[in-house]
């Protein structure tokens, strides 16, 4: 099922998301199951999991020049087929431009579809080693091309002209920033490009991580002041430790409250810090909930732990349903 079906009919309580990131080449998944398998209790509603641009490079192998692609993690869609079979969640894999041609997206795309993955978040993405984004030949520059790249297949329109083709059925999500993606030249300027996305054929947005939940609230009312009528899911990250104070904002470009900030330096010890983080983040979450947002969208960075923490004081434990919707 769609995922913006299940959040119409979740009868009026807030669902839970989680997102999960591939381990690096040559290391094992388990703790990452180990995270699902202590997440699962509070039924999350799906299970988004990132994808990493390659690494492309010439290198000198025997003498010769060749191009080497180094792909550094294991690959999304194994993992989300995985997930679905072990635990029967909904599993949403994260479908990027940096580093594929619309080829290569269109034949993954085909393959998702054959394996009835009906869910996807469709992203720019990142290029590694903080290099300015250049698409590949024959690729797309922005995510509203991908987005409609995908709309086409829903109709049944590939690269190239197919007799009496198979159409797709994908849900296609987007990214959206409350602050304003850090590229941008100002707010209203990428707003317009977040409407271009869900014009192209997006069905729902899911956020950036925020600390100040004025900010969201804020954003959905500019998005729907400019005609955007798509469900914006809320992204949040617990902070839980001093060096995340200056981490998180200089590598996802999101800034945090400064009386959070100063009521975290005056901490001593490290639990203390840990704890305030984690109360922070409950206070959010309970907040949202109480302004009725159909889904909060946890980023766990792979890791169970504070997330546990955070649902029990927000939810207590919820029934261990699986959901394959
Ligand atoms: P876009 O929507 O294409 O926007 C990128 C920039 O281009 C913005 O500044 C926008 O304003 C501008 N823009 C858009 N359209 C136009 C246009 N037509 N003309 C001029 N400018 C335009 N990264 C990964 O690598 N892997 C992941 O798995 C991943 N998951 C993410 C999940 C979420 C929920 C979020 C919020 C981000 C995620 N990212 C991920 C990060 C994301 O890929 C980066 O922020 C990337 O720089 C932008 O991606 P986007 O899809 O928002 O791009």
């Amino acid at each position: 099922m769609h995922l913006t079906e299940y959040l119409k009919h979740r009868g009026g309580k807030t669902l839970i998301s989680i997102e999960i990131v591939p381990p690096q080449k040559g290391k094992s998944i388990d703790q990452i199951f180990r995270a699902v398998e202590d997440l699962i209790q509070f039924d999350p509603a799906f299970v988004s999991v990132t994808s990493h641009a390659h690494e492309r490079v010439i290198q000198r192998v025997d003498g010769k020049k060749v191009l080497r692609v180094k792909r550094k993690r294991l690959d999304t869609n194994a993992i989300c087929l995985e997930l679905a079979a072990r635990y029967g969640i909904e599993p949403i894999p994260h479908i990027i431009c940096a580093g594929f041609t619309r080829d290569e997206t269109e034949d993954a795309l085909y393959t998702l579809n054959f394996h009835e993955i009906d869910n996807l978040l469709a992203l720019r993405g990142d290029p590694p080693n903080n290099q300015k984004y250049k698409p590949r030949s024959h690729g797309h520059g922005y995510a509203s091309d991908l987005v409609q790249q995908i709309a086409d297949l829903n109709k049944g329109i590939y690269l190239d002209p197919i007799d009496n083709p198979l159409k797709t059925n994908f849900c296609i999500g987007v990214a959206g920033y409350p602050e304003k993606h850090p590229e941008a030249s100002d707010f209203k300027t990428d707003l317009r490009h977040l409407k271009k996305k869900v014009d192209e054929g997006a069905d729902y947005i899911l956020t950036q991580m925020f600390f100040d939940n004025s900010i969201y609230y804020r954003f959905l009312e500019k998005a729907k002041r400019i005609g955007i009528t798509a469900p914006i899911i809320p992204g949040v990250k617990p902070i839980y430790s001093l060096k995340q104070l200056t981490s998180v904002p200089n590598t996802f470009r999101v800034s945090i409250p400064e009386e959070f900030k100063e009521e975290m330096l005056r901490y001593e010890t490290r639990e203390d810090v840990r704890k305030l983080g984690i109360e922070h983040t409950v206070r959010q979450c309970e907040d949202l909930i109480r302004n009725g947002v159909p889904c909060i969208h946890f980023y766990t960075m792979s890791r169970a732990d504070p997330t546990t923490e955070i649902l029990k004081q927000t939810f207590g434990a919820r029934a261990g349903r699986r959901i394959r919707f």
